[in-house]
């Protein structure tokens, strides 16, 4: 039978919540398809993973476990993943559209001779959509090789919820070949707060927030919710906080259960990679603000003052 193969994304021995938005599209992809899903982890050491997989929904697992693949590379990863749609004769190979999707699926498709669309928000069986300029304009694409590869817009689809009976699991002999490239390091910035990409509660602060020392009231916030951090291109620039806290089109995308914008604009860009937030909350003090157009809730005041009051009120309640 052939399969939809989509490929999982880990770090530090847990799945990354995107690749079961990833599964999300999968799924809908192999009905539409007639094929089976199989979902693909690579690495090593990594039962873990295959284990968090197991009640996803996929027919099977594919495991490809070996030392070498400790590490990411994407020359390596490419080709396992290549090895993995060959093998299990994949009709459509996706992946989350986050950094390792974005930098090893391009290789996967040259290896598989296919066609290949980026940030994929829809597929109808035979054409994808995908968003263009920020999100400002829809495309849909054909991908005419026999073989398809994607990047899937993963904050487009729910995350996969857990079903009743498991997963098939399988391992993948592999063949490494000799690469170009070798893993050296990884430096990680570590953090006790939730990425944005994976939290339930994102507070993203702006050029409103004035200061890297101001940012301490976004973090109470997100603290009280467990939650993580965010930030516009220009906190960023301004060298306020980190650039991996970026949210947007050259930043992170997420779609979290609560998204709080405070003292930032609402920009196009910055928009494309939030919008789809369950509800949105925004504090602005100029009620014009873009922002507002696609808030749940609307608060026109001054953050200084709104968010020390909210955190105080959330700290009393939660108490
Ligand atoms: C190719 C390209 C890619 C880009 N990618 C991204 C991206 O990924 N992410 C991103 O964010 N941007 C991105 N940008 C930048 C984007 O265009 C905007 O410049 C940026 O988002 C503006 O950030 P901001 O909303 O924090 O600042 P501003 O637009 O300056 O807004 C600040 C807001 O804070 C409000 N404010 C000020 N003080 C207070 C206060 N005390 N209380 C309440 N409100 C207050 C103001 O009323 C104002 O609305 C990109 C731009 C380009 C050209």
């Amino acid at each position: 039978m052939s399969s939809v193969c989509i490929i999982a994304e880990h770090q530090n021995g847990k799945l990354k919540k995107s690749t079961l938005n990833a599964i999300t599209f999968g799924k809908d992809a192999a009905e539409k398809l007639g094929a089976e899903l199989c979902v693909v982890v690579i690495g090593h050491e990594i039962s873990g993973v295959a284990d968090e997989l197991k009640k996803s929904g996929a027919s099977k697992i594919i495991i490809a476990d070996d030392a070498c693949l400790e590490n990411y590379t994407a020359e390596q990863w490419a080709h396992v993943a290549a090895e993995a749609a060959q093998k299990y004769d994949a009709m459509l190979v996706g992946m989350a559209s986050g950094t390792t999707g974005k930098d090893m699926m391009p290789r996967v498709a040259v290896k598989l001779n296919a066609g290949m669309g980026s940030d994929i928000i829809e597929f109808d069986g035979t054409t994808f959509k995908r968003g263009m300029w920020a999100g400002n304009a829809l495309a849909t694409i054909e991908i005419t090789t026999p073989v398809k590869v994607v990047t899937i817009q993963t904050t487009a689809f729910a995350a996969a919820e857990p079903v009743e009976g498991e997963s098939v699991l399988e391992q993948l002999d592999i063949s490494l070949p000799q690469t170009k490239t070798r893993f050296v390091e990884m430096r990680e910035t570590v953090s006790e707060r939730p990425d944005p990409t994976e939290a339930g509660v994102v507070i993203t602060g702006g050029r409103g927030v004035n200061g890297a020392e101001n940012f301490k009231i976004i973090e109470r916030l997100a603290d009280i919710f467990g939650g993580a951090v965010g930030a516009t291109r220009a906190a960023v620039d301004a060298g306020w906080v980190p650039n991996d806290l970026q949210i947007g089109q050259t930043g992170k995308m997420v779609a979290p259960d609560l998204y709080v914008a405070a003292g930032l604009s609402g920009s196009i860009q910055h928009q494309a990679g939030m919008k789809n937030s369950k509800v949105i909350v925004a504090i602005n003090k100029d009620e014009e603000a873009p922002i507002f157009q696609i808030a749940d809730f609307g608060i026109v005041a001054d953050l200084f003052k709104v968010i020390p009051e909210m955190s105080d009120l959330l700290e009393k309640e939660m108490s």
